[in-house]
């Protein structure tokens, strides 16, 4: 049986609970560690929390996380307004951006498809997506969803609509070796992978001069 000290304090770990991953002992050490030892960064945390809810929500065109009506990527005339790439989450997006291999445009959905648990096109932003390509100048998309049963069950639809209604070049994001990885701690359905999509290798990509 839980002890209760206030109805305030019950309320700020109840709150807690809606983090993920964060269960009712987690949020009691939060709720504990703000009011006993930093009431002036939890302060903060409520500041900056109430402006984000408030002041952020999602570009009206690719439905990144954004203040404005249109995202910094959207708005950037020096994007490749030809190139589309589709990923399941704000987060991906981030993760693409930081590895500076891209410069096209984006397409967040809104997680992925999932019948099981009821979710279906509508759900995850295909009517939005339907509507940004048949206004738009892409001829390329890439479609970047998660490696999982699900990401690939959504990469296949989208493949299938875009072939059917657009005729737009598609593409999936490799899968294989990381970078530095050795081959004997890799699963094997990811090196059968790798042998599936291997690629020629050139001359030129070789940088014997490096090893020297
Ligand atoms: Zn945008």
């Amino acid at each position: 049986m839980s002890i209760s000290f206030s109805p305030i304090i019950d309320k700020l770990i109840d709150a807690f609970c809606c983090l993920p991953s964060v269960g009712p002992k987690s949020a009691q050490r939060m709720a504990f560690y703000l009011l006993e030892r930093n009431r002036d960064k939890a302060t903060h945390l409520a500041e900056c929390l109430q402006q984000a809810m408030v002041q952020v929500k999602h570009c009206q065109r690719c439905n990144i996380l954004s203040e404005t009506d249109y995202c910094q990527i959207c708005s950037n005339s020096d994007r490749d307004r030809t190139l589309l790439c589709i990923v399941e989450s704000p987060a991906d997006v981030v993760a693409i951006e930081q590895s500076g291999s891209y410069q096209g445009l984006y397409f967040v959905l809104m997680g992925h498809l999932s019948p099981l648990d009821g979710i279906g096109p509508e759900d995850i932003g295909i009517l939005k997506l339907s509507q940004q390509l048949a206004h738009s100048n892409i001829n390329e998309i890439i479609l970047a969803t998660n490696s999982t049963i699900e990401g690939e069950a959504t990469a296949h639809y989208i493949t299938q609509l875009i072939k059917q209604q657009y005729g737009i070049r598609t593409s999936r994001i490799a899968y294989g070796v990381p970078i530095g990885g050795e081959l004997e701690f890799i699963d094997g359905n990811t090196i059968s992978q790798a042998i599936i999509g291997r690629k020629a290798v050139y001359e030129a990509e070789v940088p014997y001069d490096a090893v020297d």
